[in-house]
């Protein structure tokens, strides 16, 4: 049997051109995101994206297409003619399959848009001739125009209207690749994936980039990088991964620097590589998992310092958040119980006992002075392996 669904989209401020880009890489999208059924088709019809689908598949359908960016919002639909009878079997069908209380008649309304005015009733008119035919079939409803248990849904437009009874919330933000690729410095902890989750949500195209510190840290510290990474990608279609071994920068800290600074120096050389990936692979800015206060390295004064070494545009998406809100976040987007596995971050293990919460500018500066740094970035830098996860890879269901 073939059914449809209705996908809407907002950001009802973008203006021409941006406009159809926005619609134009949605539909690739979505087109992307219904690779796994063979029969599904999305065209665009005003305004909306209309889906039709060969089998019984929808609710696997609804569950992908929830995870599209720049969605508002998702309905199954029944596309009917135009004409009176076919809205009111459809609205009937519409209450047989909808779930109802227990304990006390169920109670609907039916909602009317017409952006069809050739059609001969008007929307009041619709509205009591399809809840008047729905009475009589269905006695045991009662209609209530304020808190229905159901509303069905007519929209009549040109061609054909669509009945429908439930509207499921979509991701919304901007389409995927929309916005420029940027750098996510990705560790293995709760926040930076939600960061990147919140830059893809706005369009960016994640390239993560991750250090570790083999031997310091292990195989599986890696692997549950790349777990995250692939978790990114089923949101955002592809996410690439650059994994530094930054082992020897680590050593070459731990020798040449101040162990009060380490933490500052460090995050300085994390953020030169970066710097220098993005530049070889055109990437616009990087984002960081950063909050602010947090932690020693996450006070104004230490980001300033950090931030000194890069001319790039550095988004930190979290900056506002508190702890609990990231981790209610993490959960949603399906990062957490990754995150939370108990391998070691190559940070982690080279936490000196007093570091510094407030370093300025120019003491990281002096403390750097003996670090062959331009060299430590051109090894780090040239060791780097690149991997891309798909989407496809982990979503086959
Ligand atoms: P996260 O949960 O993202 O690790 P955090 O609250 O633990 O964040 P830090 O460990 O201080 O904070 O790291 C701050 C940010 O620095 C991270 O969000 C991430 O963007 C970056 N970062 C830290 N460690 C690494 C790493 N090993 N590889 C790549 N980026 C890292
Ligand atoms: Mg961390």
């Amino acid at each position: 049997m073939v059914q449809h669904i209705v996908a809407r989209y907002g950001e009802m401020s973008l203006k021409g051109k941006n406009r159809s880009d926005f619609e134009r890489l949605l539909l690739r999208n979505i087109r992307a995101a219904l690779r796994p059924w063979q029969g599904a088709k999305a065209e665009r019809i005003a305004g909306r994206v209309l889906i039709t689908l060969e089998d019984e598949q929808v609710e696997p359908v609804l569950e992908r297409l929830r995870r599209v960016f720049g969605l508002t919002s998702l309905s199954p639909v029944e596309v009917v003619n135009l004409d009176l009878d076919a809205f009111r079997s459809a609205a009937i069908r519409v209450l047989q399959s909808s779930e109802t209380p227990t304990g006390r008649p169920p109670t609907f309304k039916v909602e009317v848009k017409r952006t069809n005015k050739r059609f001969p009733l008007n929307s009041p008119q619709v509205a009591d001739e399809v809840g008047g035919a729905c009475l009589r079939a269905l006695p045991q409803w009662r209609v209530d125009v304020h808190h229905p248990d159901v509303t069905v849904y007519i929209h009549i437009r040109d061609e054909e209207a669509h009945v429908y009874g439930r509207v499921v919330p979509g991701v919304g933000g901007m389409p995927a690749h929309s916005a420029g690729r940027a750098g996510l410095l990705l560790s293995g902890g709760i926040d930076s994936p939600v960061a990147g989750w919140l830059g893809m949500k706005r369009g960016v195209t994640l390239e993560a980039i991750h250090f570790h510190s083999f031997p310091f840290t292990s195989e599986r510290a890696l692997e549950k990088v790349e777990t995250l990474a692939q978790i990114l990608a089923g949101w955002g279609g592809r996410v690439t991964l650059h994994t530094v071994h930054f082992t020897d920068v680590q050593t070459a800290i731990r020798k040449h620097c101040p162990a009060p600074l380490y933490i500052t120096i460090m995050r300085r050389m994390m953020l030169r590589i970066a710097d220098r990936i993005a530049r070889q692979r055109g990437l616009l800015a990087l984002m960081t998992g950063e909050s602010l206060g947090q932690v020693a390295s996450q006070t104004l004064e230490s980001m300033r310092t950090i931030n000194a070494v890069t001319n790039l545009p550095v988004l930190r998406p979290l900056v506002g958040m508190d702890k609990v809100e990231i981790i209610r976040m993490a959960r949603e987007i399906g990062t957490y119980d990754t995150s939370i596995l108990p391998y070691e971050d190559c940070c982690t293990i080279f936490v000196p006992p007093n570091p510094r919460t407030k370093p300025s500018l120019e003491e990281a500066e002096a403390a750097e002075e003996p670090l062959p740094v331009d060299a430590l970035v051109e090894d780090a830098v040239a060791r780097t392996t690149m991997k891309t996860f798909h989407a496809e890879d982990s979503i086959a269901d």
